[in-house]
């Protein structure tokens, strides 16, 4: 079959496809449908997030050739939101249709021995980590780099498909836990803070990279996150140069998210990578000149990128299943009452514990303002839930320092 490039750029009236429909889809489709794009979406669930927003759900697991194709058929162009999608679909896509991200970037991150394997073969700087076949190459690592962290290959997401482990003995445990296959085992980093960077590369070549966000996890799970990082301009050039290396030298089109740490010794690594829109730049919708959604939908239509400039110093914070799951309802109207807060929710039914149902976003003067709102925000919605939350007056002083 001949495979002919759609006309560039892709302009308004085209459809665009989804490979996945969770809140990435769904508000990457809100701001897509804003510029008078058309969307279609495929997920395994019928009742996904993005279905409100599509004007056609195929409702297909990701490995389903045929409906993939039924998906391309009618889309110029694809897009995707996780990237657990099987090779032959990102295939039978791409040579239907253009498919941006490409199968390429897609294929080395959706594997975690694979992606670091890469990173570290480009030379990009990296945690000590090993790729064990066996439960004693888990004992041997802990053994070698002291207590560490345990990842599944594939499928793992907010800290699931992890096991932490400080002793050898441990091993065997952490094996059978994750499925006695092929696990990745990272020592764990000293780290001081978490930085991500958003980079966004058009099919041309051309290049937007985002002021870092600074943010926070607990247990695993992105907490809070807020721009600017409140980081020297070093740390901010030596981060931006990093994540600009990373998707060019990777070819990404569409977004390449770059998880850092920062370690206690002031060095910066590379965690992890993200083809797709991010849980760390959700703020840019507020704080940003162009949110990371249509930024998306400008890149993979080859049309200019947006300015990245910073308008406001904005802030999030994750709502999860768990606000939901207290013995009062969550006051929206108390906590919509802090200047500058809003809330986004996904539109999914069944509250889990876990489960990122939506966010609160703030802006204020200061990334410290803006930071303070949120969790003002986020207490007043959910008092009983804050103390798993892990975050505390001292947050707020430590992204002053
Ligand atoms: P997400 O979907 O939120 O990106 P994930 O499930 O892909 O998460 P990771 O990014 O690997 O998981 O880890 C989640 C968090 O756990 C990290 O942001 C960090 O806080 C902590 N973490 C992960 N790996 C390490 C490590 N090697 N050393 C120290 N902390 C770590
Ligand atoms: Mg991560």
């Amino acid at each position: 079959m001949t495979v002919t490039s759609p006309p560039s750029p892709i302009l308004p009236g085209a459809t665009i496809g989804f490979l996945g429909g969770g809140q990435l889809g769904r508000m990457t489709a809100f701001a897509a449908r804003s510029m008078g794009y058309d969307i279609h979406v495929l997920d395994p669930e019928a009742s996904c997030a993005t279905r409100p927003v599509a004007s056609r759900t195929i409702t297909a697991p990701f490995n389903d050739v045929a409906a993939a194709i039924e998906l391309a058929s009618q889309c110029d162009v694809v897009t995707l939101e996780i990237e657990q999608i099987h090779p032959d679909v990102l295939d039978a896509v791409a040579s239907r249709t253009a498919l941006r991200p490409g199968r390429d970037p897609v294929y080395i991150i959706q594997d975690r021995i694979r992606q670091k394997q890469w990173l570290k073969a480009q030379g990009f700087p990296l945690g000590n980590f090993v790729a064990a076949q066996q439960a004693s190459d888990v004992a041997d690592a802990v053994r070698s780099f002291g207590p560490c962290i345990a990842k599944s290959t594939h499928g793992g997401y907010d800290g699931r498909g992890q096991v932490r482990l400080s002793e050898p003995e441990q091993g065997d445990g952490a094996w059978s836990a994750l499925g006695s296959r092929e696990c990745l085992v990272e020592q764990k980093v000293d780290i001081h803070y978490e930085l991500s960077v958003l980079v966004a590369r058009s099919p041309s070549g051309a290049v937007a990279v985002y002021p870092p966000s600074r943010n926070h996890h607990t247990s695993g799970v992105l907490t809070w996150a807020v721009v600017p990082a409140v980081i020297s301009d070093d740390m901010t050039s030596r981060a931006q140069t990093l994540a600009r290396n990373v998707a060019e030298r990777i070819g990404i089109v569409g977004l390449l998210a770059v998880e850092c740490f920062v370690t206690t010794g002031g060095e910066l690594l590379v965690n992890e990578l993200a083809p797709r829109p991010h849980n760390t730049y959700h703020h840019s919708e507020r704080g940003l000149a162009t949110s990371q959604f249509e930024q998306l939908v400008r890149a993979i239509c080859d049309l200019p990128l947006g300015s990245t400039e910073l308008f406001a110093p904005s802030a999030i914070a994750n709502l999860l299943g768990d606000v939901w799951l207290q013995d009062t309802a969550p006051d929206m109207s108390y906590a919509l009452q802090v200047p500058g807060s809003r809330v986004h929710l996904y539109g999914k039914a069944g509250a889990r514990a876990g489960r990122k149902m939506g966010h609160l976003s703030a802006v204020g003067d200061t990334a410290q303002d803006a930071l303070g709102r949120v969790l003002d925000c986020y207490r007043r919605l959910s008092p009983g839930t804050i103390a798993s939350f892990d975050v505390h007056e001292p947050v707020l002083s430590h992204i002053s320092s």
